[in-house]
């Protein structure tokens, strides 16, 4: 990485993003909503797009001199449209809670309703938690995971749409390990006549290499973040029917947002040609066999997974019935200072806080694009279990970060030798 013009201007920003260079070189990174993208996608993002307002959409922008932000933001569109297969693209939000937001500004009213999963089963912030916009405008109920099988309960959804009567059912997760049925999810949104949102915000690389089946064609909306399985940089997407294109539209700008950060589109459009050649499918492929790879070995070491594994990039660890005095918080701690960064999580049935929960959220995205395999991932359960077995341990931990610094050296990133980044 050089920042030649950086340093000189400004040490002190450099000195920090250095850091965070070396961190995520010598750290391996495991939340799930996290990857690494390329550097052609990271010359995009830090490109002199930044300096571009373009108000507006292609051929119909408010200011001069958009030409060239016209047509990067047409292959992103049409690569998007490629990709998903949808009838109409919206690549302007700047991120994917702002894609959750272009949506309800273009459907719903304030005061309506939204029936979506509760945020401690894995739903999201944006899908209307008090906290956000989404739970303050709107009127809100959740529904739940199965508290036995940590999985949807697709015919209760549909009995509580028929009692609630949502305007609209969100669908799509933050720290969901299993597949979702968009089919069924749709039947509870038709029984109660509402519109439907699928955010596959965390998915959506898996659903555009083929790898989880899409919600595209079956849900009203399609919402999704950039940067998590796909690489395409820090952003937000919406996809929908050409019926709704232009409240869609007009609902993200002028409706929510000024003008888009073209640069951002930029990575979006490098991020999603990447996602269209053929090694992206082996990248999301390998992606998910390394998760239940993962996940596999941490139930041989007698570890409960929710939902008992995995269909995805992610697995959550439910701590309670192995080691019920350990909280996430203290594992998620102890295995950053072994150089293993994941996130401690809410577990359905949840019986902590929100903020020192019982559960780990651990993802393969990251790992993957750096070339790590099943064997490399079965090794990492290993260590992620030596450090929920005794995070006070100070010599589990040492070890465990030996062994952290040897895989990290093994799959490099963005190093002089930038292997990582070729999908393997
Ligand atoms: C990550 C995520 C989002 C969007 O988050 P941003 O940080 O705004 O991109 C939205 N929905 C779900 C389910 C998510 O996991």
């Amino acid at each position: 990485m050089h920042f030649d013009h950086l340093e000189s201007a400004d040490p002190d920003v450099t000195a920090a993003l250095t850091d965070e260079v070396d961190r995520q070189n010598d750290t391996l990174a495991m939340i799930a909503s996290e990857n690494h993208v390329s550097e052609a996608v990271l010359e995009a993002q830090g490109s002199a797009l930044t300096n571009k307002y373009a108000e507006g959409y292609p051929g119909e922008r408010y200011y001069g001199g958009c030409e060239p932000a016209d047509e990067i933001e047409e292959l992103a569109i049409e690569r998007a449209k490629e990709l998903y297969g949808a009838d109409h693209v919206n690549v302007q939000p700047h991120s994917g809670s702002q894609a959750n937001m272009g949506v309800y500004l273009a459907v719903l009213d304030p005061g309506d309703k939204i029936l979506s999963l509760d945020l401690t089963h894995g739903g999201h912030l944006s899908h209307g938690h008090p906290a956000n916009f989404a739970g303050q405008v709107y009127e809100v109920e959740q529904y739940e995971v199965d508290a036995e099988t940590g999985r949807l309960d697709y015919d209760e959804l549909r009995a509580q749409a028929e009692e609630y009567d949502p305007d609209i059912v969100v669908s799509g997760y933050s720290a969901y390990p299993r597949t979702v049925e968009w089919e069924r999810i749709q039947e509870a949104a038709d029984a109660a006549d509402a519109y439907h949102l699928a955010d596959i915000a965390h998915i959506t690389g898996l659903v555009a290499a083929g790898v989880h089946p899409s919600p595209v064609g079956v849900a009203d909306f399609v919402t999704g973040s950039t940067h998590k399985t796909i690489r395409a940089g820090r952003g937000g997407i919406i996809m929908c029917d050409e019926e709704y294109a232009d409240d869609i539209d007009s609902a993200v700008f002028p409706g929510m947002q000024g003008g888009p950060l073209m640069h951002n589109v930029a990575g979006k459009a490098v991020g999603f040609g990447e996602a269209l050649e053929p090694e992206f499918e082996e990248y999301a492929q390998a992606t998910v066999d390394n998760a239940k790879a993962l996940g596999d070995r941490l139930q041989e070491h007698g570890l409960d997974l929710v939902s008992d594994g995995t269909d995805n990039h992610l697995v959550l660890i439910d701590l309670r019935p192995s080691h019920p005095d350990t909280t996430g918080k203290e594992v998620e701690e102890a295995l950053e200072e072994a150089g293993i960064v994941l996130n401690a999580n809410t577990v359905p049935g949840e019986t902590r806080s929100a903020f020192n929960p019982s559960g780990i959220r651990a993802g393969t995205p990251g790992l993957t694009t750096r070339g790590f395999d099943e064997e490399a991932c079965e090794e990492v359960a290993d260590l992620i279990y030596e450090v929920v077995d005794a995070p006070d341990d100070e010599d589990v931990i040492a070890e465990v970060s030996a062994r952290v610094d040897e895989l990290t050296d093994e799959f490099d990133l963005y190093g002089e030798d930038s292997e990582g980044l070729v999908y393997e």
